[in-house]
């Protein structure tokens, strides 16, 4: 059975001291029994890495950052590699995210190296995939994510796509409040999983963790869980907010 996984997307919100204040309430409302159900992630700005795994690292919760670099090192100026986020503490990176594409311009193929990047670095990917609403509306929502899917995968083992984790993130439920509902959400993890087996195997495709994202909440989530292709969540906005987001990790 496969383990459900929250993870907070806290995006580029908060300064040192907030995101310290937000880890010490989350620590405080989750009692330890909880992880043996769930998994939880935190991904702060790269600014916080430093002190909320301070903060975390005799607990269960694990750090992820938002983004890296597929380069090693270098002049690369702005930019932070896997070998700088592995040494704050990260095991997790949120890849490829629908922002990240929108006003960053990155591609499948610079997520293609983003994630053998991290792969490299025993970092796991949490790899973003979805629509836009015209994308849906014109019934071609399956077709763009399978190509997202595929070209991300390309030239990934069956032992690396183990350690990677999806998240479908269509792009009109981020940050605006319309989640899909739990049948469009589970229909597509369904085809996610369907695109896995045709280009690996059934029990890779079945092993495999994809998320939910957008828009989760804690009056939607339980919906969303319940699904049986949806192995937890991606969660932006009520991330940000302690009492919805520890609510959404025990509706998992
Ligand atoms: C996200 O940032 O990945 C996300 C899903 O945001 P929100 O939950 O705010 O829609």
């Amino acid at each position: 059975m496969r383990k459900k996984l929250i993870a907070g997307n806290w995006k580029m919100n908060l300064n040192i001291e907030q995101s310290e204040k937000l880890t010490s309430l989350i620590l405080e409302k989750l009692n330890e029994d909880i992880f043996n159900k769930t998994d939880v992630v935190l991904c702060p700005p790269f600014t916080s890495l430093f002190n909320v795994h301070t903060l975390i690292k005799n607990s269960k919760i694990k750090l992820g950052a938002q983004n890296i670099h597929y380069k090693d090192e270098g002049a690369y100026t702005g930019e932070i590699s896997a070998s700088m986020i592995k040494s704050v503490g990260c095991e997790f990176v949120i890849l490829g995210h629908s922002e990240r594409r929108q006003y960053f311009y990155e591609t499948d193929e610079t997520v293609n190296l983003k994630i053998k990047k991290a792969l490299e670095f025993s970092l796991i990917p949490i790899v973003c995939v979805g629509e836009t609403i015209t994308e849906r509306e014109s019934g071609i929502h399956e077709t763009v994510v399978e190509n997202q899917v595929v070209n991300s995968l390309k030239d990934i083992s069956p032992d690396q796509l183990k350690n990677i984790i999806f998240a479908y993130e269509p792009v009109w439920a981020i940050g605006t409040g319309h989640t899909a509902t739990p049948i469009q959400a589970n229909s597509m993890h369904r085809k996610i999983r369907t695109v896995i087996e045709n280009l690996y195997s059934n029990d890779i495709a079945n092993t495999i963790k994809i998320l939910y994202g957008g828009s989760v909440n804690e009056k939607n989530s339980a919906d969303l869980f319940s699904q049986p292709d949806i192995d937890g969540g991606l969660v932006g906005g009520a991330s940000l907010k302690p009492d919805s987001f520890t609510e959404i990790i025990l509706s998992a």
